[in-house]
Order: structure tokens, then sequence, then C-alpha cells
């Protein structure tokens, strides 16, 4: 009764003590009618009663003590210690009384051996075995108890267990979809900040407006960055993240990341440098956005926590088997590094070592955390090695598919022909390691310096000796003005010839510098400098077609990407959300589609019905009826008037579904819609136009012509004398019409400009600032539209002073303004004459 799990109540002791007691006093009596005596034995009641009742009492206090008293391993030693002599002292103490209570009557042996039922010998034997056998039973039962007990305690635990699980389980698919929910909500509005900030941002702005347009843009940029890494980070924990598996370019996509970076990193002064191994695949099978996410993430981390020195990305294959290969890609920086203690809490999520540091730089505390488990889910593993103040290493492995042709898997880099060799004088040990390391796979002999006086000498010496180098490599980012000096004495003409030239710029402003262009070197690349760009620009030179290739374009790969794409058509957009509407009319207009607008699911149908489009761009979460039920409709209709014959019949137009959702159940959804494409948003001009290409064909010119440039841009500081990137813009936007589109553009200028100065001039004579001020402003913004920067700048000089401290103020800009004029006006016909355009 008192042994059971549960600590024993009052009622419960007592019983026990009662049969304790009753036992050890059953116990007396019957071996007291064992006894073999000469007598007769009778007992004292009260005493009798007393020495059960000293048995039960003292039994209640043992049990009392045992079961109560006992907290602590140790208390419960002694509990049990105390508990057995008070339990030895209610068997002597019953023991004792009893004796007190029996009376024993001398007798002759006859009467006593008559009054037995038992010989007394045989009675003590039966006593004994019984005692044994009820201790025996007892000791069973409580086994039994406890067994029992146990069983049942442990089932009604699994059940609360169960339960449990299933609560939690409850509450994390709640979490999760709470998550989903929210950052869907959040999404949304972002989506229409974003977009109105890019809308706002294409519109003539002061410079003031610009900059806060651009802080409105990059706060948004910066919060729809926690709130993906929030949905992400929801998506993992509910097992509900999947990747794709799509054939991708490795080196295309490792560019990409290099070329978000390398801007950021040259204003952070830090060096950029990556190397690709040249045994990996061209082509591999795998989730490229997730890996990029991953690089992203640790190249981001890198940048943040480094403040001078390079971040090094590196991609080697580690293993490769008949369909797959592992990647290893490391991340190293030379910035503040890990305490030890902290290593253990890098990667648990919403974790921020360094709390002034994130403070400073922003962060969630996730990216480590997801970039974890996304390395796990492409079957890698990541790991660092780090210490405070030198630096972090990143590393991770990722299992990619290889490509079943033989094609893509292997990517022969032609080796150049002996002799072939090349000086690099790169100011970053680093990047000159990497260059080496490529060189030495192209079997060109690099020598490779770090000053621009071993450059000079090692120059000089090869020259003197005869043999000289193919081509000189010069960071010009790195070394800055003697790397420019030096590049200058390689052009130099020596022994006949001067020497091949590739300059590694800056991907800023060094790129404009008109002196640089003047070097005439072979190419300029934007450093970090592609390798596939690099080895191209050698080989051509060891072709020897050096002349025919002119400067390579690398550096202005950034420009070219995002050039503007423009369309024919009709578009139907269906949204509900207003400022989202008015951001995508915007940006569809601003290509050249005519757009319609439907405000629901009900409305799309109906306007669908009545009229022809292109493409309908579908919100998916809609009033009255959703984007998903609005295409079933559609598609409906569609195959109905396929089928009618009094109807013409309707081609299938492409749908592309809108929605906040990245989720994938969310795409396959819209797809079994009956949907075509898919773009989430928010989205820019750029992934806007990327989707429609995939559905029209783009066509060459711009149905409008953006002749007036901004205003603010005319107060950029001149870097050349005439911008022909806005000849050239204007000729690509014109199509076959652009050179006479330019000729016009350029006549009128030639018929204004002159003029307009002349006024300055007759005007300030005449001491007529109002008139000076207006002529001022107007050429300014006609030489800015022509891409006359200095020109331009010349006259809002003018239009500030004149206004600001009247026509006294001016007096030095009046020459240098006739000969902007005559510059700009030189600089526009050699233009025009080298594009072939007669004016
Ligand atoms: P966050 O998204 O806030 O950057 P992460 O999970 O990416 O969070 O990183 C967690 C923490 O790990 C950072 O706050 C920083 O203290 C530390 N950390 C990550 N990368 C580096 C690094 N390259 N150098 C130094 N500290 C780092």
């Amino acid at each position: 009764i008192v042994s059971r799990r549960r600590t024993p109540t009052f009622a419960t002791t007592a019983i026990a003590a009662v049969l304790m007691g009753g036992g050890i006093g059953a116990m007396h009596y019957s071996g007291m009618a064992s006894v073999e005596a000469n007598a007769l034995l009778r007992y004292d009641p009260i005493l009798v009663a007393v020495s059960v009742g000293v048995a039960v009492a003292l039994a209640f206090l043992s049990l009392s003590i045992r079961f109560w008293l006992s907290g602590s391993q140790t208390s419960k030693l002694l509990s049990t210690l105390v508990a057995a002599s008070v339990m030895g002292f209610a068997i002597s103490g019953m023991h004792y009384t009893a004796m007190q209570a029996s009376m024993f009557f001398p007798l002759d042996n006859a009467l006593v051996q008559s009054g037995m039922v038992f010989p007394p010998m045989l009675l003590a034997m039966l006593i004994t075995l019984f005692v044994g056998l009820i201790a025996a039973c007892t000791m069973v039962a409580s086994f039994a108890g406890q067994q029992t007990e146990l069983a049942q305690s442990l089932k009604e635990e699994i059940a609360r267990g169960d339960k449990a699980r299933k609560d939690a389980e409850a509450a994390n698919a709640a979490k999760s979809q709470f998550l989903a929910t929210m950052s869907h909500e959040i999404r949304t509005p972002i989506n229409g900040i974003l977009g109105i900030a890019n809308l706002l941002a294409s519109t003539p702005l002061n410079e003031r407006q610009e900059r806060l347009v651009e802080n409105l843009s990059r706060s948004g940029q910066a919060l729809l960055g926690v709130v993906n890494d929030i949905l992400d980070f929801s998506k993992i924990e509910a097992g509900r993240f999947e990747l794709f598996e799509v054939e991708f370019d490795v080196r295309e996509m490792i560019s990409d990341v290099v070329d978000i970076f390398s801007e950021r990193c040259a204003s952070a002064g830090l060096e950029f440098v990556y190397y690709i191994g040249e045994d990996v695949p061209s082509y591999l099978r795998g989730d490229p956005v997730r890996l990029r996410q991953v690089l992203v993430n640790l190249i981001g981390n890198a940048i943040k926590f480094t403040e001078c020195g390079e971040i090094y990305l590196k991609v080697i294959p580690e293993s490769s088997a008949a369909d797959h290969l592992v990647l290893a890609c490391s991340v190293e920086d030379t910035g503040i590094g890990i305490a030890a203690v902290d290593h253990d809490k890098v990667f648990e999520s919403f974790q921020q070592l360094d709390a002034s540091m994130t403070r400073l730089r922003g962060g969630s505390g996730l990216g480590l955390a997801i970039t974890k488990q996304l390395v796990e889910l492409m079957g890698g593993r990541i790991w660092f090695e780090s210490e405070t103040g030198h630096g972090s290493s990143f590393h991770f492995t990722a299992r990619m598919g290889l490509l079943a042709s033989s094609e893509g898997r292997t990517r022969a880099p032609s080796k150049f022909p002996e002799g072939f060799r090349v000086l690099v004088v790169d100011g970053n040990a680093a990047s000159a390691r990497v260059m080496a390391r490529y060189f030495a796979s192209w079997n060109i002999q690099a020598h490779i310096v770090t000053t621009v006086t071993d450059g000079q000498t090692r120059w000089v010496e090869a020259i003197e000796s005869d043999s000289g180098f193919s081509a000189a490599i010069i960071d010009l980012k790195g070394l800055g003005r003697p790397g420019f000096e030096l590049a200058k004495q390689i052009r130099t003409v020596r022994n006949g010839r001067a020497g091949n030239l590739i300059l590694l710029v800056g991907m800023d402003a060094s790129v404009a510098d008109e002196s640089i262009a003047e070097l005439g070197a072979l190419a300029m690349l934007a450093k970090p400098a592609r390798p596939s760009e690099l080895h191209d620009c050698l080989a051509q030179l060891a072709a020897r077609t050096e002349e025919a290739s002119g400067i390579a374009s690398g550096s202005r790969r950034n420009r070219a990407r995002d050039k503007r794409l423009y369309f024919e058509g009709r578009i139907l957009v269906a949204e509900d959300n207003l400022v989202n509407r008015d951001v995508v009319t915007g940006i569809l207009e601003s290509m050249g589609l005519q757009v319609t607008t439907a405000s629901n699911g009900r409305v799309t149908v109906d306007i669908y019905m009545q009229d022809n489009f292109d493409v309908v761009l579908m919100d998916c979460e809609m009033p009255v009826i959703d984007g998903l039920e609005a295409t079933k409709r559609i598609r409906a209709f569609e195959t109905r008037t396929g089928q009618c014959a009094n109807h013409k019949q309707r081609k299938r137009t492409p749908i592309i579904a809108l929605t906040a959702h990245a989720l994938i159940e969310v795409r396959e959804k819209c797809l079994r819609a009956g949907m075509d494409d898919f773009l989430t948003k928010p989205f820019n001009d750029i992934q806007l136009g990327e989707a429609l290409r995939r559905w029209l064909t783009p066509v060459d010119r711009a149905p409008e012509p953006i002749l007036q440039r901004p205003e603010s841009e005319t107060l950029l500081p001149p870097t050349a004398v005439l911008d022909t990137s806005v000849f050239s813009e204007i000729r690509a936007f014109q199509g076959a019409n652009g050179a006479a589109r330019l000729r016009q553009i350029f006549m009128r200028f030639l018929g204004e400009a002159p003029a307009l100065v002349k006024t300055i001039h007759t005007e300030h004579t005449a001491g007529n600032c109002d008139i000076v001020v207006r002529s001022a402003h107007s050429l300014k913004s006609s030489s800015a539209a022509l891409g006359a920067l200095q020109l331009s700048a010349r006259c809002a000089a003018i239009e500030q002073s004149a206004r600001d401290k009247g026509l006294d103020a001016i007096k030095h800009h009046l020459q240098p303004l006739d000969t902007d004029l005559t510059a700009a006006i030189k600089a526009a016909r050699a233009f025009m004459e080298a594009a072939n355009v007669a004016a």
C-alpha cells in the first residue's frame, strides 16, 4: 500500500501501519501459541491491546519517517535508517509489552498435550512457513503493484507526449503559416514602395530629391531582404523548402555575384578576388538561385565585417563521380574575425555576435542559419575558421549534378604557344596569386610583381635582353597614378613598337577618364577581371589580331545588361492594389506597351472576353474572384470560342501570374490553373522586361525617345566634353531612323547653341541679368540632352552665379564658355562622322 510511486497519504500510511502492527502482533501471539510450556497461558486483555497499539503506532511512525521525510538522496538514506530502527522498536516494543500481558499458570504434562491440536514443534514450523509465505506474497504483490503502476504512468506519459508532439507540430505549422502570410502581407506593400521609388527615379529630380529616392529605394530593398530571410527561414523550419534542379552556367552565375559585389567592395576600399578552378565544368545541374543565395550571404557577411584588405572567393571541385560533382567553395576575408567563444553560436538563428557592428551594418541574424540549411539541402556541409582580428574563412560544399552529354562537362582551356610571356603588375598580392594560377593553367609564363618600380625594372630588362613580354597587365585600380605612368611608359615606342597593354580598372569613374582611354590599351577590364575575358584578350593577342580588337567592353558590362527593353502590344493588368497597378502600368507604358487595367477577377474576365490582348498579367489574390479562378474562366472561354464555328478562333493568350508568394506550391497552383509564367513581387522593370521577353519579341526602338535628360544630371561634375552614350542611345532607340534623328538633333543644337552663347555675351554687356539666366538655363538643358556635359556644367555655373551674385560673378566664365561650345560642336561632329551620320 505504501510502496506505490506516489507519496502515501495519511490514510494509506495509517492502513499500512495497522496491517504492519497487526502482522507483528499475529506473529508474536501465534509464536506464543507454539510455546511448549508446562503451564496454562492466559493474557491480560488491556496489555494485549496496548502491545498491538505500540506495534501499530511505531509502525506508523516508521513509515512516516521513511516516506514523508525523504527528500534528497542523502536524507533518503538517513530516513531509511531511522525508519528501520523505529520499525525495530515496533517489533521489540510489541514483543515485550505482549510478554508483559501473558500469564502462565503451572499445569501437569498430560493436560498440556491434550489441550493442543498440533504438537508444539509442528506448530512452530507451520508458523515459520506461513510467515515466510506471507512475506514472499507481500513482496511479489508489492513488486507486481509497482510494475502495474509503472506501466500505467508510462502509458499516461506517452499519451501526454503524443498530445504535446501533435500540439507542437500544429503550433509549428501555424507559426510558419503565420510567417508566410505575414511576409506575404509585408511584401505586397514593399512592392508598391519599391515600384514607386523606381518610377520616381525615372522622372526629373533635383539632387536632393534623387538622394532621398535612392535612400527610399535602399531601405525598401533592405526591408525586403529581411522579409525574404524570414520567409525562407519559416519555409525551411516547416520542411516546405524545395530545391529546383536546372542546368546552369556556373561561371556566369558566379560572375553575376561578383558583379553585385565588386562595386560595393570598390566603394568600401576592399579588393575582391575570385578564382574558379579550370576543372569546374561549364554547366552543372542544381539550384543556381540557392547556390547564389549562399554565396551572396557569405560574401555579404565578409564585406560587412571587413574594414580593409580583401575578400577572396574560391570555387574548385572537391570530388566527382559519374553523375555528380561536389563543389568546394570558400569565402575568405581579412576582417574582424570571430572570437573562439562565439564559434558555437555562429550558425544559430537570430544570433549576432557583435551587436555594435551589426547595428552599424544591418542584418537579421538569420543569414548563416539559412545558409547552413541551404547547404545541407544541397547535400553539403559548411564550416569556418576564424580568429579575432585575423579574418574568417567560411567553407562549404555542395553536390551538383553533371550533365549527361559530354558537352559542357569539360572546358578545354586553350593553351597558349610556348614563349608567350606577360608581365603582371598588380598592387594586390591575393589578386596577383589568383592570376598566376590562371596563367599557369593556360600555359602562359607570367612574371608577377606587386610594385610599379619592380614592374618598370622587369619591363626594361626584358626589352634589353631581347626577350620582351607579349603584354603587360597593369592594375590601375590598385596602383593609381604611378600605375598610369608605367602604362604610359610601356606604350612608348621602343625598338620600333609599343608594348601591348591590358588595364585593370575600377568599376567607378576611372573608366571614363579620357587620359586612360588615350593610352591605347588593348583592353580595359573591370577588376576583378572575368577569367574568360582575360583569356580571350590574351588569346586574341596570341593570334595577332590585336589591331582589330579595339577596346574590350568588359568594364561596361553592367551598363549593357540593364539596357531598356521595348515592346509593342496590348497588356491587360489585373491587380487590385491601386499602388501596384500604377507601378506596373508606369513600367509597361515606359516600355511602349498599351495597358488596360482591371481591379478584380470578374472585371478581368469580362474585359478579356471583349477584347484582344497579347499578354495578361494576373495578380493571384484579388477580390470577387481570385486570379486562379479568373484564369480558369479565361481558359474555359478560349476553349469554348475555339470550338464554336461562328467565333473567330481566339489564340491562347499568355498569362503571367503576379504574386508575392515565392512558395513552390503557389507556383504549381498557378501553372495548374492555366497560367504560363510566374513573376514574384516585388519586381523591377528589368525583371518584368525579362518576363515579357519570354512571350513578346522586343522591338528595336522606343516609341517615344527620351530626349530631355533629367535636369539633375546636368549638375553632375563634367567628365567629358561629350558623353557619346547619349548619341548611341538615341541611335539604338531609333533603329533605322536613328541616323536621321541624330542628324536632326545635332542640327537643332547647331542652330540654337551658338545663338544662345552670343545672347549671353551681349546681354552680359548690356547688363540684362534675367536674359543671361534664361539663356544659360536653356543652353544648359539642351547641351545636356546632347551629352555635352562640360558645356552644360558651364551653363549651370553661369546660371547659378548670375542668379545668386549678379553679372559680375560670371565674367571669368565667358571666355571658357566659347571654348566649351567649340569643343562640344567639334566632338559631336567627330562622333557623327565616325558613326557615319553626315551632318
Ligand atoms: P546577419 O544576417 O545578421 O549578418 P548571420 O547569421 O549572417 O547574421 O551572421 C551571424 C553573425 O556571425 C554576425 O552577426 C557576425 O557577428 C558573425 N559573422 C558572420 N560572418 C562573419 C565574418 N565573415 N566575419 C566576422 N563575423 C562574422
